[in-house]
């Protein structure tokens, strides 16, 4: 994930560990790594090594796909293209 050049993130606004299947298929589709907020890592919804951000890993991609994350500073990542995804369609 650190060296991707696609990282497709996810956070609390995903509701639970159960919709990750969504994240995947589309890393997958895309050939990215996948990520997450702290919060999602500290509710066990994902593994540690696998939250983003001042207290986790440093990603560099071309291009940050973040879904369900609100932003805060401490997401700020050096990124070429920063991608928000609105999910409320899907997750009510
Ligand atoms: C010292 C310190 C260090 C920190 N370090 C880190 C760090 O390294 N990494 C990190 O990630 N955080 C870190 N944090 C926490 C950080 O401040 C934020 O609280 C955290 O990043 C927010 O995570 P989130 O976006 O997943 O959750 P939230 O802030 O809860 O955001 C969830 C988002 O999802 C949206 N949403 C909710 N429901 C839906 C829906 N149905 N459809 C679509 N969107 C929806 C909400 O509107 C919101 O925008 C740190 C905090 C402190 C104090």
């Amino acid at each position: 994930m650190s060296d991707a050049e696609i990282v497709v993130s996810a956070g609390r606004g995903l509701k639970g560990p159960e919709n990750w299947k969504m994240i995947e298929e589309l890393a997958t589709l895309l050939g990215a790594g996948t990520a997450c907020s702290r919060p999602v890592a500290d509710l066990d919804w994902r593994p540690h090594d696998e939250h983003v951000g001042q207290t986790g890993k440093v990603v560099r991609p071309n291009l940050y796909i973040a879904v369900g994350i609100s932003g805060a500073i401490f997401l700020k990542l050096p990124t070429t293209a920063l991608l928000a995804m609105p999910l409320r369609w899907y997750l009510n």
